[in-house]
C-alpha cells in the first residue's frame, strides 16, 4: 500500500523539501498558516489540508519544518494539534532545528499514542534544500530510522543517525556552535590584519589552504570583505540556535563560555537592527568596536 506523507511548515526550507518529496513520486498532504505557501506547493501536486488535525487523521508519516520548539509543540501537542487525530503506528519526523529537550518531551507524549518519532534537523540551507542535497542528523530508534531513511534521502544526500531521540538536534547545536565561533574567529583575525596594515584578502589567500582554513572561512570571508550581508542564514535564527545550545549546555552541565561570548555579539547586532542580516555580519560587531571596516578601507 502507498505511504501517505504529511508536511507542516512550508517556509524557506519546507517548500523546496515538499517539492522534492513530490518529485520522488510520493503522495503528499501539506499545511501552513501561510495560505500562499500552501497554494504554491499545491500547484506542484500536493494536497492542501485545512489544519494539522486533517494531516494527523490522513497520514502514515508526518513531517514538520517549523521555526523552533514552541511552534513544533503547538502544532503537534497543542489544542487542535496533530496528536488529537494521529493514528497508532504512524511516524513523526521533526526536521526543524529545536531544543533536544523539547524533542524528548514531544516523543514521550507521542509514545503514549503508539507513535514513534525521529528528530532530523538539517544543514545546508535553501540552495541545498532546492537541490535535494541537505545533510540530515537524526535521533531515534535504529529500526524507525532505517524505515524512514529512503524518505529523507528524497531531500538530502547525507542521512546519518547520531543516537537516540534528541541526538539529531544535539548534533545540530554542535554544528551551530562551531559555525558561529568560526565566523567570530575569522572576523577577529581579519580585523587584526586590517588594523595592522595587512590586506585581509591576502591573508585569506595565504591561510585558507592551511590548518586555519575552513568551509566557513571560504563561504564567509568573501562576504565579509565585500560588506555583503544578504542572508543566507539570519542572525535571528542563529540567536535561536545558540539559545537552545546554552539552555541544553546548562541543563547537562556543559559550560559554553565561547558560545556565550558570541551570543552577546549577536544580541548587540540584533539590538542595532541587524537581526535579518546574514550571520557573517558578526564582522560588523568588530567593525563597530574598532571603528574600521574589514577589506574596505
Ligand atoms: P521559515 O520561517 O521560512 O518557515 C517556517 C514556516 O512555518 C513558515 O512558512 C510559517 O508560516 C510556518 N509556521 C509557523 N508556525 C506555524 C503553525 N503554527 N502552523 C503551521 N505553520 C506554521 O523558516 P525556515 O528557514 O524554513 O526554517 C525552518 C527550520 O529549519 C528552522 O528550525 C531553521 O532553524 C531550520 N534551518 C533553516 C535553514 C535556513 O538556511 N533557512 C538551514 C538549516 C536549518
Amino acid at each position: 500500500m502507498e505511504m501517505k506523507i504529511g508536511l507542516i511548515g512550508l517556509g524557506i526550507m519546507g517548500k523546496p523539501m515538499a517539492k522534492n518529496i513530490l518529485k520522488a513520486g510520493h503522495s503528499l498532504m501539506v499545511y501552513d498558516i501561510n495560505r500562499a505557501a500552501m497554494d504554491e506547493v499545491a500547484a506542484a501536486g500536493a494536497q492542501p489540508a485545512k489544519d494539522g488535525r486533517e494531516i494527523g487523521a490522513s497520514c502514515d508519516v508526518i513531517l514538520t519544518m517549523l521555526p523552533n520548539s514552541p511552534q513544533v509543540k503547538e502544532v503537534m501537542l497543542g489544542e487542535g494539534g496533530v496528536i488529537e487525530t494521529i493514528r497508532e503506528g504512524a511516524v513523526f519526523i521533526d526536521m526543524s532545528s529545536i531544543n533536544p529537550l523539547a524533542s524528548k518531551e514531544i516523543a514521550e507524549a507521542l509514545e503514549k499514542k503508539g507513535v514513534k518519532m525521529l528528530d532530523a534537523p538539517v544543514s545546508g540551507g535553501e540552495p541545498k534544500a532546492i537541490d535535494g542535497t541537505l545533510s540530515f542528523m537524526v535521533g531515534g530508534d535504529a529500526e524507525v530510522f532505517e524505515a524512514c531513511k529512503p524518505l529523507l534521502e528524497t531531500m538530502g544526500s547525507s542521512v546519518v543517525r547520531c543516537g537516540g531521540i534528541g541526538a539529531g538536534n544535539t548534533t545540530k547545536l554542535a554544528n551551530q556552535v562551531v559555525v558561529a565561533l568560526n565566523i567570530a574567529a575569522v572576523s577577529e583575525a581579519f580585523m587584526l590584519a586590517e588594523k595592522a596594515g595587512v590586506d585581509p584578502q591576502l591573508v585569506f589567500e595565504a591561510i585558507r589552504g592551511g590548518l586555519a582554513g575552513s568551509t566557513v572561512m571560504n563561504a564567509k570571508a568573501p562576504m565579509i570583505m565585500e560588506g555583503n550581508f544578504m542572508p543566507g542564514f539570519k542572525i535571528d535564527l542563529h540567536i535561536k540556535d545558540l539559545n537552545n545550545a546554552l539552555e541544553t549546555g546548562h541543563s547537562v552541565g556543559s559550560p559554553l563560555p565561547l558560545t556565550a561570548a558570541v551570543m552577546e555579539m549577536l544580541q548587540t547586532l540584533r539590538a542595532d537592527g541587524c537581526g535579518q542580516d546574514d550571520h557573517s555580519a558578526i564582522a560588523k560587531y568588530y567593525e563597530k568596536i574598532s571603528g574600521t571596516r574589514i577589506g574596505r578601507e
